[in-house]
């Protein structure tokens, strides 16, 4: 972490509080944690003064994306529908990062239930692009992100089903990592979609985004789909084999993206490695089939919010059917909804066949061909997105369009892979651009190293 320059923990989140309100135009936080995160400060200050040990990320401030659960406030996701819930539990990854010191300074905004690509589409309105107030900060971890970029935060907390910390990091130029499927304990985060969810981070630097991974990472008895932790681990990043993905280098993306990321490529060719182009037309079905497995998958989680168990209930309802109903309308986000009806499409008697299990069929496909791309190669390289930050609105009329911002971000999240989006340049109007670095399950370090390696070069 940045060094403290010998600031005190209360002298550090007084510090991020402060920036937190001067940038307020940009929408970042949904809420504080003014008090809570003061006292704290206070007491990491006395536990260091009494020479108590106090934890690798002692007196950091952070950021936390508005799915965490947290008993001490409300976890809203953004939405209406859980606009006044108190979660009974502590997501294991905020425990785990709280245990070692760091005190978080507020909630982030992000799109209602993770399901975008903008954080455009929140209760709490648009969060504003770091570099230029007229975009998105892309999303769903817009609000992470740009905390970060500002400098509001050195670190924060994101998930991401289908590219929610990579794409919101390449917009505003900070790293992001999406970890193996499974390497971080998703227990207390509100579920999307259940086989491509994953919890991670934004930072400033490789370097710490590797620290805030490893101390989330983990086995979880509360979370069977977690692994060990595979981010401590030694590993070798001396002569790696890389792969550039050419579908993704070519035809409809913007030149500056292309520029910036051969830009990033021959650094790695500078620094030793072995580039090569890789050809993998299978990705160009990745978008369809994630926009059917993931409804699907939230169509199903979702169904809990019936109005009765918790969350948001309509006023005056009066019978059981106008309760699930309203409750439901009212609570839920248009794109919300949308994905609902998706899902319950898909899963159709009719339709099932025809659409969700052909799209787990491609899903192997794609799964397989990445398998064998890692025979050859030991990483594979593409840009995060199509283009550098949108206009806010600008995909307003078109929700294709807003979906094909994630073409190169769901491939990897299909497969469970670990993906790291790494700063790799600007346009020249000052916008931030993207690498994205794919490693085989469970190479999540030697993508961190390699970044950390290429960061700062020339
Ligand atoms: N933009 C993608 C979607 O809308 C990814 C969202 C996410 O990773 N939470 O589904």
């Amino acid at each position: 972490m940045k060094k403290s320059d010998g600031k005190s923990s209360l002298e550090r989140v007084k510090e991020a509080l402060a920036a937190a309100k001067k940038y307020e135009a940009y929408n970042i936080f949904t809420k504080l944690n003014e008090k809570k995160a003061l006292a704290r400060a206070v007491e990491i200050d006395r536990r260091i003064a009494a020479g108590e040990e106090v934890g690798r990320l002692a007196g950091v401030p952070y950021a936390l994306k508005d799915n965490f659960s947290d008993p001490d406030d409300l976890t809203m996701a953004s939405v209406e529908m859980l606009k006044n819930y108190h979660a009974p539990v502590t997501a294991t990854a905020v425990k785990r990062i709280e245990d070692e010191g760091a005190i978080m300074i507020g909630w982030t905004n992000m799109d209602a239930f993770a399901h975008g690509a903008s954080t455009e589409n929140s209760v709490f309105g648009v969060t504003l692009n770091s570099r230029d107030k007229t975009r998105v900060s892309g999303g769903s971890s817009g609000g992470s992100a740009v905390a970060v970029a500002l400098d509001i935060v050195p670190f924060a907390l994101g998930s991401d089903t289908g590219g929610s910390i990579r794409q919101p990091a390449s917009y505003n130029g900070v790293f992001g990592m999406k970890p193996t499927f499974g390497a971080v304990s998703r227990y207390g985060v509100v579920a999307m979609a259940s086989s491509t969810d994953t919890v991670g981070c934004l930072a400033q630097t490789a370097e710490d985004t590797r620290l805030v991974m490893s101390i989330m990472a983990g086995e979880d008895e509360k979370d069977h789909t977690t692994l060990p932790d595979f981010f401590d681990q030694p590993v070798e990043t001396s002569k790696l084999r890389v792969g550039v993905i050419g579908d993704f280098m070519g035809e409809g993306v913007d030149t500056e993206v292309v520029g910036a990321v051969k830009d990033y490529i021959k650094k790695l060719e500078k620094a030793g490695h072995e580039v090569a182009e890789v050809s993998l037309p299978i990705l160009k079905y990745a978008l369809a089939v994630y926009y059917i497995v993931v409804p699907a998958e939230i169509s199903s989680n979702l169904s809990r919010y019936d109005g009765i168990r918790y969350g948001y209930r309509a006023k005056d309802a009066k019978t059981l059917g106008e309760i699930y109903g309203r409750s439901r309308d009212e609570g839920f986000m248009p794109e919300n909804k949308r994905r609902i009806m998706i899902g319950n499409f898909v899963l159709s008697s009719g339709f099932f066949d025809a659409y969700y299990l052909k799209a787990q069929k491609v899903r192997t496909l794609i799964i397989k061909a990445y398998e064998e791309a890692f025979e050859k190669y030991d990483v594979l390289v593409c840009p995060v997105a199509p283009g550098p930050a949108f206009k806010v609105g600008e995909h307003d009329d078109d929700i294709l369009k807003l979906y094909l911002e994630d073409v190169m971000t769901t491939p990897p999240s299909l497969a469970g892979l670990p993906a790291l989006a790494a700063p790799a340049g600007e346009t020249k109007s000052g916008l931030t651009v993207g690498v994205q670095l794919i490693g085989p399950r469970g190479s999540d370090a030697r993508l961190l190293q390699l970044a950390a390696e290429i960061e700062g070069a020339k």
